[in-house]
């Protein structure tokens, strides 16, 4: 099968399209053939080796498909079904092997394009609104990169729970995107300082949470526009890395919370992913939650998909189609 494969950390140029052979299912495995594979930040991440995996390896951690071969010990899912998956590496491929417990089933209203474009940034966007920092109606929520793949999402849970979404985005087009996507306010803060708009936004008050990917450019200046006993819920670095901080700045600048959540401890258990991927899949089917897949690009096109994510270039989901 054809299959994107790292052999050496580093930049895009670190994929190579080749050919490996189709993986077999282990005991606890499904095979699945893939329809998409999702690109996502974190894969740039992997790629470059700031988060390790042992070489060599098939890069992505998303996909949707169906499934060809099960292992003798699997009774969950059955050749034919249409399964969904995140978290697992070796996406970008033609097929891949996954434990079967780590499968979700893709419900009839939802394609396989909308499910691999759905699992990792859908349930991030849940947990985070929903978990970490549970948005209540009336309250104020600071969404950084609001026009990307979660943050479009976030932006519409935020929205639909009745919070107020003050977003920040790089670009007019972006900011668009944002506004449709529920945001209340939307900030260029390539243009304009966020700090200072945010506080004239919220007369000073400030923010409950701020939910932030961004990282390094952006993390300090959060802190500051968090209203006293609120909570910044760092999340990603599409930036860079934030430096470490010391944490008697949490006290002086009004009991802060901080949280570095990551996926992967809200769908710990199979109870948890079952029911958080089905909350995500019912929003898409009840039309309460639209993705917006701006890119497919062939497998082999990976490098440029990642170009473009890394570029800023991007909005909402890319996918790659084997
Ligand atoms: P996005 O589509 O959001 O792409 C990243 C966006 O970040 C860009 O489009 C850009 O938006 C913004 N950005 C700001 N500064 C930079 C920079 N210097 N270089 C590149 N981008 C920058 O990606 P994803 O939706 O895949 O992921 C978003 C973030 O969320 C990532 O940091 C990712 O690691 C994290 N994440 C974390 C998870 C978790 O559980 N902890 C799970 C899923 C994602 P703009 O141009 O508007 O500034």
């Amino acid at each position: 099968m054809k299959a994107m494969q790292v052999k050496q950390v580093g930049g895009p140029e670190a994929m190579e399209f080749v050919d490996v052979p189709t993986p077999q299912p282990k005991a606890n495995e499904a095979v699945v053939k893939l329809a998409a594979s999702g690109v996502n930040f974190i894969d740039v991440y992997i790629r470059e080796g700031r988060y390790q995996a042992l070489t060599p390896f098939i890069l992505g951690q998303e996909g949707a498909g169906t499934t060809v071969a099960v292992g003798a010990e699997v009774k969950s899912v059955k050749p034919g079904d249409r399964v969904a998956w995140t978290g697992i590496l070796g996406s970008y491929a033609e097929y891949a092997a996954v434990p079967a417990d780590r499968l979700v089933p893709v419900p009839a209203g939802v394609t396989d394009q909308q499910a691999a474009a759905a699992v990792l940034q859908g349930m991030t966007a849940h947990y985070l609104s929903h978990d970490t920092y549970p948005l209540k109606k009336g309250e104020t929520a600071l969404i950084h990169a609001a026009a990307g793949g979660v943050g479009l999402l976030l932006t519409q849970m935020a929205d639909d729970i009745g919070a107020r979404v003050i977003a920040t985005v790089s670009t007019a087009e972006k900011a668009q995107l944002a506004g449709d996507a529920g945001a209340d306010e939307v900030i260029l803060y390539t243009q304009s300082d966020f700090e200072a708009e945010t506080k004239k936004l919220t007369g000073g008050k400030g923010v409950d949470v701020v939910y932030d990917s961004v990282g390094k450019t952006t993390f300090e200046k959060g802190l500051n526009l968090l209203r006293p006993r609120g909570m910044m819920v760092l999340f990603g670095a599409s930036s860079g890395a934030v430096p470490p901080v010391d944490l008697i700045v949490l006290s002086q600048r009004g009991s802060l919370y901080v949280t570095r959540p990551t996926l992967g401890n809200y769908i710990a258990t199979g109870d948890e992913l079952v029911a958080r991927s089905g909350a995500v899949f019912d929003m898409i089917t009840s039309g309460k939650l639209k993705l917006r897949i701006e890119h497919r690009y062939p497998l082999g096109e990976a490098q440029r998909a990642h170009r473009d994510l890394e570029g800023r270039r991007t909005t909402g989901k890319l996918l790659l189609i084997p």
